[in-house]
C-alpha cells in the first residue's frame, strides 16, 4: 500500500527509532512535567528549552476522539487508498495527547467515535515502522 514515507529529522529520529522497536514515546518536560506531541523544540506548556525535553514511552491505549472520511483529496500518495479514515485518537494516559489514525481495519466511512482503540505497528517503508491505531473488538 502506497502512503507517505517520514522523513525523520534531528527532532523526530527518536520517535521513528522507538517505533521500529514498537514503542510510542513523547516528549517530557523535565520543568513542568507535561507529555508533548508531535515533538517540539520547546516546551508547548511551559516554554522550556529543548535539552529539559526528555521522550517517554507512553502505553498505547486511546479513544477515537474525532474522525472524517476523506474521498475525494488530491493528495498525492493519498489517492490510490481513498475512501480513506482519518481519525484523531486520543491517549487514555493524557488525553491532551492526539495521534491522527486511518484506523486500520476499520471500513472507510465509519468511525466509531468513542471506541477503545491500541497502538499497532506498520511498516510503511522497509526500513520503518509506523505507529497505527487499531479499534479493540468488543467484548
Ligand atoms: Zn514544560
Amino acid at each position: 500500500m502506497a502512503r507517505p514515507i517520514p522523513t525523520p529529522n534531528d527532532l523526530t529520529k527518536p520517535f521513528w527509532e522507538a517505533a521500529n522497536q514498537k514503542k510510542l514515546v513523547v516528549q517530557k518536560c523535565d520543568t513542568c512535567g507535561k507529555l508533548q506531541y508531535p515533538p517540539a523544540l520547546i516546551c508547548g506548556s511551559c516554554r522550556a528549552d529543548k535539552d529539559k525535553l526528555q521522550w517517554k514511552e507512553v502505553e498505547g491505549k486511546g479513544h477515537v476522539d474525532v474522525g472524517f472520511t476523506i474521498r475525494d483529496s488530491r493528495i498525492k500518495g493519498y489517492r490510490e487508498m481513498q475512501p480513506i479514515n482519518f481519525c484523531v485518537i486520543t491517549l487514555d494516559e493524557e488525553p491532551l495527547l492526539n495521534f491522527l489514525s486511518n484506523l486500520p481495519g476499520t471500513p472507510a466511512g465509519t468511525i466509531p467515535v468513542g471506541a477503545a482503540v491500541e497502538l499497532i505497528f506498520e511498516p510503511v517503508s522497509p526500513t520503518q515502522l509506523l505507529p497505527e491505531w487499531r479499534v479493540v473488538a468488543a467484548n
